[in-house]
């Protein structure tokens, strides 16, 4: 299948790690040139050298910024018009999820939550718009299945996610014909906050495969284990590309089975 990626653009936030990584990675192999961000400049900086090497100098850009700063994000959408001169596919990836239960989440953690998983979304679209419209582009938002499945341990990163499905049905509404406004909703995948609770495991002995296998099997995932980051690329890979060009408002589970909606 051609997606046909070659002399395009996309932007990924959160693309110094995981998911975030593993896509950009994607999306270079399949002829993209590549926009990056996150907040920690080293790492972001370490990764973008191995992709510069890996793919091309003059395909890779990289900055260090935040989501939730609408002026820097302003101003990386102004240096990726003036480096590629386009952006065809807007990634939303940055963020985090926040365990706590009702009984222990504050007004400050609400806020927080609540600003993270919307302005996440909200500034990078706002910066990058007139190009995706220019281009006739798409937006992939990477969303939790916690959307539609709440966990009460997961309280208010479960309500805000909902939130973000609601926002994105509406974009996809408002944006067309010219963007497409699609999400996937992950369950769990050996990164991010998964690779660091591996990391603190009790029994150190215990392989990634094992502990990764114990913990599909705790949690009743049918294809009992855990999501790779590249399955998550691949599924926005898809979603951002001209082969999903009738798909708009759409959201794919990429979770091995976990929800039991139909
Ligand atoms: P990682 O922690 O591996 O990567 C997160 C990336 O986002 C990093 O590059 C991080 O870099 C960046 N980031 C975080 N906050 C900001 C910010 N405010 N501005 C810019 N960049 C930011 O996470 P995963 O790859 O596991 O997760 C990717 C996305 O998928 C996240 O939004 C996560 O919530 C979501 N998700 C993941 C699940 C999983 O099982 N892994 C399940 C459900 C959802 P830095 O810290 O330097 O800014």
């Amino acid at each position: 299948m051609d997606l046909k990626y070659a002399n395009r653009t996309a932007v990924v936030t959160g693309g110094s790690s995981g998911i975030g990584l593993a896509t950009v990675r994607k999306l270079l192999e399949e002829g993209a040139n590549v926009a990056l961000c996150a907040r920690t400049e080293g790492r972001l900086m370490d990764v973008a050298s191995v992709l510069k090497r890996d793919y091309g100098d003059g395909r890779v850009l990289a900055r260090a910024l935040s989501v939730l700063d609408p002026e820097a994000m302003n101003a990386f959408a102004a240096e990726v018009k003036q480096t590629f001169g386009r952006c065809d596919l807007l990634v939303n990836n940055a963020g985090q999820g926040r365990v706590s239960t009702f009984a222990d989440t504050t007004d400050d953690d609400w806020r927080a939550e609540y600003e993270l998983k919307l302005f996440s979304q909200i500034h990078p679209l706002r910066a990058f718009l007139p190009m995706l419209n220019e281009a006739e582009g798409a937006v992939v938002a990477v969303n939790s299945l916690l959307a539609l499945q709440p966990e009460p341990h997961m309280v208010c990163t479960s309500s805000a996610r909902a939130g973000v499905q609601n926002l994105l049905k509406s974009l996809s509404v408002e944006l067309a014909p010219e963007v497409r406004v699609n999400s996937i909703l992950l369950g769990m995948v050996g990164s991010g906050q998964w690779t660091r609770r591996f990391a603190e495991r009790e029994d150190q002995n215990q392989s990634r495969e094992e502990w990764y296998g114990n913990l599909a099997r705790k949690k009743g995932i049918p294809l009992g284990r855990l999501g790779d980051p590249e399955e998550a690329a691949a599924a926005i890979t898809f979603l951002g590309s001209h082969a999903a060009s009738y798909i708009t408002g759409a959201q794919l589970e990429v979770s091995g089975g976990l929800s039991r909606s139909i």
